[in-house]
């Protein structure tokens, strides 16, 4: 299939492709939808086997960005760059600067910052060419490291999720069991701990783990048997892809929330999970909180740390607006958080045509 047919098949609107041979650069940079605003989406370094996939991943990756941003209430619609190559082998502070000229170049059309395989660092390079890039360290005027309103957004999502299921938000005793205990997972368990929780940790950096459970007197368990441990909300952030045909009927867990992207497989796993009767918040909103951030960074008025702390703590309103439709329509939370998108997005299409002059 063409380049042009994947664009309909995703509904999106543009798809850059960016060669630098001093530095190597080779990125493809996609815009899915701009209707709330200039594109905004992190860049993502890979060594994609073939160039297909690099397109690919950037077309589903840049479609996540238009619903996570308007699902928060942000004025800035879809959009994300892949850097084709190894981030351990190929990448330099030159090929940074590269893509920061390409960035100046859109005049404020895409803002990006760091994703899987780059860091603020490289940004803090990048931002030297570029006035359009955002997530860079405090030292450089940015607001700092995304994982603290991401975990503090996550906990609140599971405040929401237990309002949703016991009438309270209270997590005093309530069983917790957190896949992956790295920047957001381990800030999320003192969340929890603090909130009275009770805490299962596992990470396949063993030592990680232990650690942490010693210090909050939690239990540790085996990355092969997190998942499925007895437990009133399971909490994914680690990986992708984890909810699936064969892992759901052994889930024993009366919800799922947690950090990680792209949780469910496919589709069809978030109604599997509604079959099961496991709630299941939607991760592109819970784990919304590090955009939150990012987007404040470009305000007009400056960033504000309060501000951020508001819209990430209305991330337990939004889920409860989406557990609330799952269930009066009998749809999935997955399909209940797509629709109210989608409502917003024609919405907003609509009332952009009125002309303000
Ligand atoms: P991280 O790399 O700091 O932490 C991930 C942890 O998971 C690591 O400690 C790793 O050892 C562990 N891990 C990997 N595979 C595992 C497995 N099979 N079982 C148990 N542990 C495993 O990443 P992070 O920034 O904490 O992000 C966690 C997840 O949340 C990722 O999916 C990320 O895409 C998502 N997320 C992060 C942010 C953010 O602001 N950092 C924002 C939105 C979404």
């Amino acid at each position: 299939m063409g380049i042009f047919d994947e664009m309909a098949k995703g509904g999106h609107e543009q798809v850059m492709f960016l060669r630098e041979p001093a530095t190597g650069l080779k990125a493809v940079v996609a815009f899915h939808n701009t209707i709330l605003g200039p594109g905004l989406g992190g860049t993502r370094m890979y060594p994609y086997a073939r160039e297909e996939e690099a397109l690919e991943d950037v077309l589903r990756l840049s479609k996540g960005m238009t619903y996570k941003a308007a699902a928060v209430d942000l004025d800035f619609g879809g959009a994300k760059c892949v850097i084709w190559g190894d981030p351990q082998k190929d990448k330099t502070p030159e090929m940074m600067r590269a893509l920061g000229r390409f960035v100046e170049g859109l005049k404020g059309r895409f803002y990006t910052g760091t994703d899987v395989g780059t860091t603020p660092e490289d940004f803090a390079v990048a931002a030297r060419e570029s006035q359009y890039i955002v997530g860079l360290p405090k030292a450089y005027g940015g607001g700092g490291d995304s994982s603290v309103p991401t975990a503090l957004g996550v906990f609140y999502g599971i405040q929401a999720v237990a309002q949703a299921l016991w009438r309270t938000p209270d997590l005093k005793g309530r069983r917790v069991a957190i896949q992956g205990v790295g920047k957001v997972g381990a800030k999320l368990a003192r969340h929890l701990h603090e909130a009275g929780a009770e805490l299962l940790l596992s990470d396949v950096n063993e030592a990680r783990a232990q650690k942490l459970a010693q210090e909050l007197g939690a239990q540790y368990v085996s990355p092969d048997e997190i998942l499925y441990q007895p437990c009133d909300i399971l909490s994914p952030c680690a990986l992708g892809g984890i909810l699936h045909e064969e892992s759901i009927p052994r889930l024993q867990c009366q919800a799922v929330a947690g950090s990680a992207n792209n949780q469910l497989k496919e589709a069809e796993d978030g109604r599997r999970l509604q079959r099961r009767g496991i709630l299941y918040a939607p991760d592109y909103i819970i784990n919304a909180g590090g955009l939150i951030q990012v987007a404040d960074e470009l305000d007009p008025r400056g960033f504000h740390e309060e501000r951020v702390l508001a819209k990430t703590k209305a991330i337990k309103e939004s889920l409860l607006q989406i557990f609330a439709l799952s269930k009066e329509k009998g749809i999935s939370t997955a399909e209940a958080a797509d629709r109210l998108v989608e409502e917003k997005l024609a919405t907003i299409f609509a009332l952009r045509k009125v002309q303000p002059f």
